[in-house]
């Protein structure tokens, strides 16, 4: 099992109010599944994903990252974690803007104290393999937003993790370069990695092979 949440809660607080947002919720995925969870805005959907992508810890409940419990993990082994199991897209794809498409997708590998020459082989593979071969000194504002998306999904598998997060990857982008990136994440999963997307279009949803419902910080099985 890459993931296995019981009885996870979150509270946030908001002055003297605590407000829950994820109530009871377990969830847990095999090693290979390709996973997409669905439901309206203010649900709960990015506070889970911070959870399980190691950015933030529950209020309560249990969370095994690949056999690992996370709740008792310190600051930097939550980092650690990141840097060598988990790969980030987001809808509005985080890239740092002066820098090159091959600068963006290195960056992981600096945190990693990855040597310079391996971080650039490695990084121009990273981007052969979304495409990108063409534009590896390009600037992100010299890009166009599919293929922004694919330098950030680059960056996301430089360090070859075994679990995709995506935050509604597709939620800035036209049809032709959402179905490029779905054409990826299809990819990378055939491969063996882990991917785990959230969405609120069920189009991009139907490309994974189970979905879940989350409703108020309640996750439901769509059967
Ligand atoms: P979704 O991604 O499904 O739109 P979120 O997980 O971003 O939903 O938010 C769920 C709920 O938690 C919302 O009501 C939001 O206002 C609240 N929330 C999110 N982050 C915080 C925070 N840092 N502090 C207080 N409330 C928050
Ligand atoms: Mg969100």
């Amino acid at each position: 099992m890459i993931l296995d949440l019981k009885g996870i809660y979150k509270e946030y607080q908001q002055g003297k109010m605590n407000v829950p947002v994820l109530k009871d919720v377990n969830f847990s995925m095999e090693e290979g599944e390709y996973v997409a969870i669905m439901g309206p805005s203010g649900s709960g959907k990015t506070t889970l994903m911070n959870i399980i992508g190691c950015l933030d810890q529950a209020t309560k409940g249990t969370f095994i990252l690949d056999g690992q419990d996370i709740s008792s993990c310190s600051e930097n082994e939550m980092s650690d974690l990141r840097l060598n199991k988990i790969g980030f897209v987001f809808q509005s794809f985080h890239l740092l803007p002066r820098q090159t498409a091959l600068a963006n997708v290195e960056m992981p590998l600096n945190y990693a104290k990855v040597p310079k020459k391996e971080r650039k082989i490695r990084a121009l593979k990273a981007l052969e393999r979304v495409g990108l071969s063409e534009r590896v000194n390009f600037r992100p504002n010299q890009l166009s937003g599919g293929q922004m998306q694919r330098v950030a999904i680059a960056r996301a598998i430089v360090n070859n993790p075994k679990l995709l997060l995506a935050d509604e990857p597709t939620g800035a982008l036209d049809s032709k370069s959402g179905a490029q990136v779905m054409d990826l994440f299809q990819r990378l999963n055939d491969e063996g990695v882990s991917v785990l997307m959230i969405t609120h279009d069920p189009d991009i949803a139907a490309h994974a092979k189970r979905v879940v419902m989350i409703r108020d910080g309640e996750l439901k099985e769509k059967r």
